[in-house]
């Protein structure tokens, strides 16, 4: 079977390792004139990262990443209001890398040249026009020179032809007036080197994480931060572009933020280069199948990055379209893929709209009043892990009791 891919991300490269295992031939066409290792940090949960581990990459994930100790969810006072364990310590099969997401990218890339060829995945072809019968899908590029597969697997990103191509006349993207500031700096470490903290609430989050393997053996961390700030305002969601630079202005929301164990005021103030992104996504689509043509990753089911899951759901996507398309090869095996995971993906992106597990953080912020206040005389920690549970439930990774 040759498979095409439109999108060389983390998705689509993911698919085509995993397709490439089960003995598919697999192009992956990507519309960037260059691959470029863009962006900054992103997680990859446990279900995630066996999908990678299970690709012989652990090794390298350990040597560009972090293996992420826990999830801290903490007030803007700084009080913790939870401990989420994301470690193979806590009973996960594998663990949860906090990493750069174009380091994330390369070692994909790199991986596929070796494993399917030099030439395997082809940059300044942006899939334009698609025409399929029932033994053939004909692709257009946007320089005007075509291909032909067997099936294609649109892994194109947030603003998808592919998706475009399977519902022309669907609405704009959805946005409720959260604009996100990305950087990252290369500093001190704080807590253990592992530990990821959210703090704030719903309309003032600040989300921080360490994503260097490099950079921790030299007794440094290079600083992931996310400033999330609700708006309220009006943003060009169809146009959201990963590598927009933002303004400071957002600075100011922040300034009663006290952390225990890092000043954010600072490391956002030395950080040299801050993205600006809107937090966007899509309602759920009814299919993404038609014929011989699917959806993967945020082309199928672009989500709140919330969760770690973004990435970690494209890569499940990946390894159950090739399991599937193993045992029915064609139009029948993109079906039974899409039966599979459209629904559990529809969940995660309406849970995620709905803050996924940091709904503990506006549980806190309704009760605790300030930096006097002691977290266990007003929240009972059973009542915050039925939030935990419930999430790891709905995005499909399980912990063993320890
Ligand atoms: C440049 C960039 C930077 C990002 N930075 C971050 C980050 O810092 N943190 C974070 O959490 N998430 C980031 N993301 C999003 C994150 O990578 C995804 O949410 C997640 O990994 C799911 O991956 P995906 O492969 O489905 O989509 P993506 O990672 O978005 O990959 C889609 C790929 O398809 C390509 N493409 C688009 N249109 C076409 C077309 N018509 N034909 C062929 N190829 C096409 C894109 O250039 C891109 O390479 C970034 C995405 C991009 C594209």
């Amino acid at each position: 079977m040759k498979i095409a891919i439109a999108g060389a991300g983390l998705g689509g490269l993911t698919a085509a390792l995993c397709l490439h295992e089960k003995g598919c031939e697999v192009e992956v066409f990507e519309a960037a004139a260059s691959l470029q290792p863009l962006g900054v940090g992103i997680n990859v949960a446990p279900h995630g990262s066996g999908i990678l581990h299970s690709l012989g990459l652990g090794d390298a994930l350990d040597e560009i990443g972090i293996r992420t100790r826990a999830i801290e969810y903490r007030t803007r006072f700084g009080h913790l209001i939870q401990s989420d364990p994301r470690s193979v310590e806590a009973g996960f099969d594998y663990p949860q890398y906090s990493i750069h997401r174009g380091e994330l990218q390369f070692l994909l890339l790199e991986t596929v040249r070796k494993r399917v060829g030099r030439n395997a995945v082809v940059a300044g072809k942006a899939v334009t026009g698609i025409v399929q019968d029932d033994n053939t899908v004909r692709i257009t590029f946007g320089d005007g020179t075509t291909s032909e597969s067997d099936l294609l697997i649109g892994a194109d990103g947030f603003r998808s032809n592919v998706r475009k191509y399977l519902h022309p006349h669907e609405g704009p993207a959805h946005y409720e007036g959260t604009m996100m500031w990305r950087g990252a700096n290369l500093q001190a470490p704080f807590a253990d080197g592992r530990t990821m903290f959210i703090a704030g609430d719903h309309d003032v989050k600040f989300v921080c994480y360490p994503i260097s393997g490099r950079a921790t053996r030299e007794g440094r961390a290079l600083i992931n931060w996310v400033a999330e700030v609700r708006r309220d305002q009006r943003c060009a969601a169809d146009e959201a572009d990963w590598t927009r630079e933002g303004d400071r202005d957002f600075v100011a929301a922040f300034s009663s933020f006290r952390m225990p164990d890092i000043d954010i005021l600072e490391l956002v103030n030395r950080t040299q280069r801050i993205n600006a992104y809107p937090m966007i996504d899509r309602d759920p689509l009814p299919w993404w199948t038609r014929g011989r043509v699917t959806l993967l990753g945020d082309a199928a089911h672009p989500m709140y990055p919330i969760g770690a899951n973004g990435a970690s759901q494209a890569m499940v996507d990946a390894r159950v379209l090739a399991d599937r398309l193993a045992e029915q090869p064609g139009p029948d095996g993109l079906l039974a893929y899409e039966a599979i995971r459209r629904p559990v993906t529809a969940n995660v992106v309406l849970n995620n709209r709905q803050s996924g597990p940091e709904r503990v953080l506006d549980i806190a912020a309704a009760r605790v009043k300030g930096p006097d206040d002691r977290i266990e005389d007003l929240i009972s920690a059973a009542e915050l892990e039925v939030v935990a549970a419930g999430y790891r439930e709905i995005a499909g990774f399980q912990r063993k009791a320890v």
